[in-house]
């Protein structure tokens, strides 16, 4: 399909299952700076029928779960413990 976007690329992704931004920057070959502001895109695009999920960023040193966490970019230090060890939200595009 040489002719998708790469917004449709991501999509297309995460329609397979649950990446975070670093993995679809892996994937596609793109910056990371705009792979969060296509996913912005995707996420605002969704068809209906379907639903965005999110699977919060989570501080891997005391558990602290980022649930509030609007913003597509990685936290870089968790707020209760201050560890740099998060592992990043991941992001998916679900059929209901
Ligand atoms: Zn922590």
């Amino acid at each position: 399909m040489p002719d998708r976007t790469p917004r449709q690329l991501i999509a297309d992704l995460l329609r397979q299952g649950p990446h975070s931004a670093a993995d679809l920057a892996r994937r596609l070959g793109m910056p990371m700076k705009r792979v969060i502001s296509d996913l912005e895109h995707v996420r605002r695009s969704v068809r209906e029928r379907e639903r965005w999920a999110v699977r919060a960023a989570e501080c891997l040193s005391c558990g602290f779960v980022f649930r509030e966490r609007e913003r597509i970019d990685a936290p870089s230090r968790c707020p209760e413990c201050r560890s740099r060890d998060i592992r990043d939200a991941r992001f998916e595009i679900q059929v209901t």
